[in-house]
């Protein structure tokens, strides 16, 4: 008797277990209850996961924060007499962590209505189908990996004095001097931001352009426009050495030289997947070189019984992939009659909240002309300044470009880079997915006066 009751303290069993409460796994968590199965998720710290506390909503809040700082510029040209005389950082940060502990509380909630188990701490495998957290056997015939990953700090002396996307949230002020090492999107909205809000701000990438991997409109253009803000890009440049000053500012030892005097070193280089303690080496579940766990397009991991989705899988690292990902496997393994359906991972669309915005779905001019021949594809590009700045001393180009493929000019690629392409994007997406001709973006009525009707109207 006395050993049943201990056992029953130190074990417990459920239909499936979902390791990680971030944007994949708290999907798939409801979504599986609601097909009537006991469902428990294990997280080891907040719910949420990185787009809730260290990703996409503190991230949006600042750069909401950026595009108020923008705006005050021009509100002269429009006829406000108003100048930006004090900005007061602890308070910005004060309503974002606030916010985002709603948002923690409303995710805790949302999986007791869901009756989803909540448990709290770091979650480690010890045999097939069993998992184990604060020293308690949990046991499941599935089980979800969706662990996410962490930022890459890379490995040159001093490299502990910088922070990482993860800092950037913590920080208490606006750093005066700030430098974002890496191109890729994190690195370029990170520094926008400080930028737009008045640090003196310097990117080091170490090619020519950031965003390499998008259209190269795209990595044109917001490079262009982040020089023609003020930021500062030293170009073919890595860190070498991080030393520390007497004053406690930071000197950055690069392969060009030195810079000095810094207050804010960001690391903005990549990220991580979360694969390193759980546990897997007891398991067939099968990694690659940096971790990312292998998975076939249904989700399945080598091992029948683990599956595993969203930034732990190293592809698209996005909220909405991740969280459709995790639905979608729910309703595989549950829900009768679904147990075919899979992830579409064709055609996301993607923004970027650098300063002006990007949008982009489909692929790139290049790589459209590598894959069907440069005879094969039309494109279509325009650049103007948006009606805003008409009357503005700031301005700001516009570009977009449509890539199309011949003989029926079908949409496979389209990029915009200028205000407001964050919010015009969704919507063209959704023709692009559809399989769109130009044809029939042509034939679509036009909105005057804005800058999506450019999309509709180009020759
Ligand atoms: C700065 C930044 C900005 C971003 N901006 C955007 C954006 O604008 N739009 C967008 O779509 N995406 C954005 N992303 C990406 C987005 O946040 C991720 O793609 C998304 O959060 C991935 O979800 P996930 O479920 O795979 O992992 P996560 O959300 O990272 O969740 C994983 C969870 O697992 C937990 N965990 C890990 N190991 C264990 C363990 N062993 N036991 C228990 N729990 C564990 C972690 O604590 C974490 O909470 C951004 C990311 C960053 C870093």
């Amino acid at each position: 008797m006395m050993s049943r009751i201990l056992n029953a303290m130190t074990t417990a069993t459920y239909d499936y277990l979902v390791i990680g409460g971030g944007s994949g796994g708290l999907a798939s968590a409801r979504r599986a209850a609601e097909f009537g199965v006991k469902v428990a998720i294990i997280e080891q710290g907040a719910w949420g996961g990185t787009c809730v506390n260290v990703g996409c909503v503190p991230k949006k809040v600042m750069f909401n924060a950026a595009a108020h700082a923008e705006y005050i510029r021009d509100h002269k040209d429009y006829g406000f007499n108003v100048e930006k005389k004090e900005f007061n950082f602890a308070k910005l940060k004060k309503a974002r962590d606030d916010y985002i502990k709603r948002l923690n509380k409303i995710y805790a909630k949302n999986l007791e209505n869901s009756k989803v188990d909540k448990i709290l701490g770091h979650a480690k495998f010890t045999e097939d189908r069993c998992v184990e957290v604060n020293d308690k056997k949990y046991f499941a015939p599935h089980i979800l990996i969706a662990t996410g990953g962490h930022p890459t700090v890379p490995a040159i002396p001093g490299a502990e004095y910088g922070i990482t996307s993860d800092g950037f949230f913590e920080l208490e002020q606006l750093p005066k001097k700030a430098v974002v090492v890496g191109a890729g999107y994190i690195a370029i909205e990170i520094a926008g931001i400080f930028n737009a809000l008045g640090s003196d701000t310097s990117m080091l990438i170490r090619h020519d352009k950031v965003l390499r991997s998008f259209d190269d409109m795209i990595s044109t253009s917001v490079t262009t426009h982040a020089e023609e803000s003020g930021i500062h890009i030293y170009k073919q440049t890595h860190a070498k050495n991080i030393k520390k000053q007497s004053d406690g500012l930071l000197t950055i030892e690069t392969n060009n030289g030195e810079i000095n005097d810094v207050d804010c070193l960001l690391w903005a280089i990549g990220r991580q997947p979360n694969t390193l303690s759980l546990g897997l080496e007891n398991l067939t579940v099968e990694c690659d070189k940096q971790g990312h766990i292998i998975v076939d397009e249904y989700q399945n991991t080598k091992n029948p019984n683990i599956y595993a989705l969203g930034d732990v899988c190293g592809k698209f690292l996005l909220t909405p992939v991740a969280i459709a990902a995790g639905r979608l496997l729910a309703h595989r393994l549950f829900d009768k009659g679904k147990e075919h359906v899979k992830m579409d991972y064709s055609d996301i669309p993607t923004v970027i909240f650098s300063h002006p915005p990007v949008g982009t779905i489909g692929i790139s001019q290049g790589e459209a002309e590598s894959k069907y021949g440069r005879e094969n594809i039309k494109i279509y590009h325009s650049a103007f300044t948006p009606m805003y700045f008409a009357i503005t001393e700031r301005k700001e180009k516009c570009h977009m470009k449509l890539v199309c493929l011949l003989p029926e000019e079908k949409v496979i690629g389209l990029h915009i880079v200028g205000l407001a392409s964050d919010e015009m994007l969704q919507g063209f997406a959704v023709a692009v997915k559809m399989g769109a001709t130009k044809a029939q973006f042509d034939q679509t009525v036009a909105i005057h006066p804005t800058s999506a009707e450019e999309l509709v109207t180009m020759r």
